[in-house]
């Protein structure tokens, strides 16, 4: 099953997602987290994107088109994938269908007041990308990672400057995809407010599965 996770940051698409990829047996690919990766890594990409996510603008379409295409072509992708992120203009959707047929877009619908409380109280242990929320989703231990015991770090594009620039980016670039993908009947819209529990059970029921 070929899907993508649509949606404003800080909806919830990473958190279901790395649920949903042991529940439907595909990797999860979220754009963000392979830059953040590259940027982490030091790589050309990494440095050509990090001001970029520091501000919360979009990496070119060029760029991150290229990078997808990439990690749609490993071996663990063709049996399906979770797209998350990924596409957020109608140049990066159009692109895609170049590449794979999509069985179903998800659209985690969600007030711009949650959005808000989501996104400033995010906190990732910067090794693993595992996620938290200070309110929502605590570690055992306040700032520390339960798994790897290391300190979580709030994301430079959490900050208040940032989330403000985002949530126009995705208003301006990334909303569109929603009447691009509901013209295709491939549109399945998510309340993305409850415990995400309940989220992840109406992604199956959803999809029938
Ligand atoms: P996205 O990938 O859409 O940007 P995340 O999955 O990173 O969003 O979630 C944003 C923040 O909200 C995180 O701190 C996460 O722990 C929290 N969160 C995610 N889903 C829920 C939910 N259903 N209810 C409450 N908090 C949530
Ligand atoms: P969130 O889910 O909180 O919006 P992501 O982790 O998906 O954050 O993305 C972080 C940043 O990575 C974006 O603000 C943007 O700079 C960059 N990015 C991720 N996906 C894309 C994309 N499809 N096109 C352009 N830039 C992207």
């Amino acid at each position: 099953m070929n899907l993508v996770f649509l949606g404003p940051p800080g909806a919830g698409k990473g958190t279901i997602a790395s649920e949903a990829k042991s529940t439907f047996d595909i990797p999860h690919i979220s754009t963000g987290d392979l830059f953040r990766s590259n940027i982490k890594g030091g790589t050309e990409l990494g440095k050509q994107v990090q001001a970029i996510l520091a501000s919360g603008d979009l990496v070119p379409d060029s760029v991150t088109i290229a990078m997808v295409e990439q990690r749609l072509g490993e071996a663990d992708a063709q049996k399906g994938f979770i797209l998350d992120g990924f596409p957020r203009t109608i140049a990066q959707a159009d692109a895609l269908e170049g590449m794979r047929k999509v069985d179903a877009v998800i659209n985690f619908v969600l007030d711009r007041e949650q959005i808000v409380a989501r996104l400033s109280g995010r906190r990732v242990c910067k090794s693993t990308g595992r996620t938290y929320h200070v309110l929502y989703n605590p570690p055992k231990v306040e700032g520390i990672d339960d798994e790897t015991g290391e300190a979580l770090i709030q994301r430079e594009d959490d900050k208040p400057e940032a989330i403000l620039n985002r949530l126009n980016v995705y208003e301006a670039q990334t909303e569109p995809l929603i009447a691009y993908y509901r013209a295709k009947n491939l549109l399945i819209d998510i309340d993305a407010s409850p415990s995400p529990e309940v989220v992840l059970a109406s992604l199956v029921k959803a999809l029938g599965k």
